[in-house]
């Protein structure tokens, strides 16, 4: 008997061969990751294709970011599954499937020198979860790090008028000591995105004016690492960027974003010899693939 996904023979008893089953029966929603898989087969090779970036999946190795998983196509456990890379499942995050083209073909263009419009995508499924992110509002307890016998009046990093006793305002302190220990190369980073016209902050990335209030927006300011895992590459990035950074340093990101831009608009096959994937630590998020 020929296994229900490709043409290869059935193991005894079961509906598909040694390769798929592992991929599909007895795990969650099998029939929905059957008809991913029958959808994402590529005869020519032999093998599965990511569904958002067309490159060649691995079903050896779990955790690359090559390795395929499953993608709920629209971001609600009800969708049906595209089979997927984890770095596409990743990268899409809580976009909708015509939502991430758009992300991607426009932080392109940005890159290359364009504003971003930040009207351009919906985000109608955004954050559907909560998010995990979210500076506090502080009370009036002081932190050390902040506490000034001076007579200081202005803010360290906006220069608008500070907490009383404390070199930063009170919206500027919720953001510095918010998680991690070494609160300084935050205080660069808020520096840095400070824009004194707007009165506020600028994604890095995408030069859009953040958000501070509330963490389901998409535009939530966010602690972003620019090399993953170094503290002081720390700069202020849209929730939304972040999510789709995943672990990518700054210019393996770019490299992906301009790579799949290309792809999108040509056509042909992601060029995966653009990067590197350093510093990769990623599971697959929505649909376990193990
Ligand atoms: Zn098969
Ligand atoms: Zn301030």
């Amino acid at each position: 008997m020929k296994c229900d996904i490709c043409p290869h023979d059935a193991i005894l008893r079961s509906i598909y061969c040694p390769r798929c089953r592992p991929l599909v029966a007895t795990k969650a929603e099998s029939k929905k990751r059957a008809a991913a898989l029958i959808q994402d087969y590529d005869g020519q090779i032999d093998g599965f294709r990511c569904r958002w970036t067309k490159l060649v999946l691995d079903t050896n190795d779990r955790y690359g970011p090559l390795s395929l998983c499953f993608d709920h196509i629209i971001p609600r456990k009800s969708s049906a599954l595209a089979t997927s890379s984890i770095l596409a499942n990743s990268m899409k995050s809580d976009l909708g499937p015509e939502e991430f083209p758009l992300a991607i073909k426009h932080l392109a263009l940005h890159h290359a020198g364009q504003p971003f419009d930040r009207d351009i995508i919906g985000f109608i499924y955004w954050a559907e979860q909560p998010i995990r992110l979210a500076a506090p509002l502080l009370g009036r307890a002081l932190f050390p790090a902040e506490r000034t016998s001076a007579a200081i009046s202005k803010c360290d990093i906006c220069s608008e008028p500070s907490f009383p006793h404390s070199i930063y305002c009170p919206r500027c302190r919720r953001f510095v000591f918010w998680g991690g220990h070494d609160h300084l190369p935050r205080v660069k980073a808020l520096k840095m995105a400070w824009w004194p016209e707007l009165r506020g902050f600028l994604c890095y990335y995408t030069g859009v004016l953040l958000n501070l209030m509330d963490p389901r927006n998409p535009w939530y300011m966010t602690y972003d690492h620019r090399i993953p895992g170094n503290d002081r590459t720390q700069v202020m990035a849209a929730s939304w960027i972040n999510s789709m950074k995943t672990s990518l340093s700054e210019t393996e990101f770019w490299a992906v974003i301009k790579e799949l831009a290309r792809y999108l608009a040509e056509g042909g096959e992601f060029n995966r010899k653009v990067v590197r994937f350093k510093y990769w630590n990623r599971a697959c998020s929505s649909t376990s693939a193990t």
